[in-house]
C-alpha cells in the first residue's frame, strides 16, 4: 500500500498513510488539524508514492550540471593536452646533445651557415612554423580553457537549480 496525499486548504499537503484513515494530522504547512477520510475514501485521494518523486525526474537543472560538466572536463582535459605537449624550448643541453650526436657533414654544413649568416639570420622556415603552431596552439588552449570555466559555471548553475527543483514543493 502507498501513501496519499491529503491537501489542505492553506495550499499545503501532507502524506498519509492508510494507517492514519479516519484520524487526524496536523497540516505542516498552518498546524490545522486535518480530518483523514476513512480507509474506503482514502484511495479517492492522490496518491503520494515514493517513484512518484520527482527525485527521479530530469530536469533543466540536472541536463545543464551534466552537460556543464562534460564541456568543463572535455574543455580542459584537452586544454591541458595542448599545453602539456607543447615542444620545449631547446635548452643548451639538449641543443649540445643533438649537435655531439650530428654527423660531421651536418656540422660542417651548419658551420657554413652560421659563417654565413651572422647573428641576425631571418627565421628559417622550420621555426617560423613552429612559432605559428605554438601561437595556434595557445590560442586554441586558451578558448577552450575559457569553455571549460562556462561549462563549469552552468553546471554549477545547473546543480543549483537542481537542488532547488528536489526540495519538497510547499505550494
Ligand atoms: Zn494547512
Amino acid at each position: 500500500m502507498g501513501s496519499y496525499r491529503l491537501g489542505c486548504r492553506c495550499g499545503a499537503a501532507v502524506e498519509i498513510g492508510p494507517g492514519l484513515a479516519g484520524g487526524q494530522v496536523d497540516c505542516p504547512g498552518c498546524g490545522d488539524s486535518l480530518e483523514v477520510p476513512s480507509l474506503r475514501e482514502l484511495s479517492r485521494l492522490p496518491r503520494a508514492t515514493p517513484a512518484a518523486r520527482p527525485k527521479t525526474t530530469w530536469t533543466l537543472g540536472h541536463a545543464l550540471a551534466a552537460g556543464g560538466a562534460v564541456t568543463a572536463l572535455l574543455s580542459w582535459a584537452v586544454a591541458g593536452f595542448l599545453v602539456l605537449v607543447s615542444p620545449a624550448t631547446p635548452s643548451s643541453e639538449m641543443i649540445r646533445r643533438a649537435v655531439r650526436s650530428a654527423p660531421l657533414e651536418d656540422l660542417l654544413k651548419a658551420r657554413e651557415f652560421f659563417s654565413t649568416s651572422g647573428v641576425d639570420r631571418g627565421i628559417t622556415l622550420e621555426e617560423a612554423r613552429v612559432q605559428l603552431f605554438n601561437t595556434r596552439r595557445r590560442g586554441v588552449a586558451i578558448a577552450l580553457g575559457t569553455l571549460g570555466g562556462v561549462g563549469a559555471a552552468v553546471a554549477l548553475g545547473g546543480l543549483v537549480l537542481a537542488a532547488r527543483g528536489s526540495r519538497p514543493r510547499s505550494t
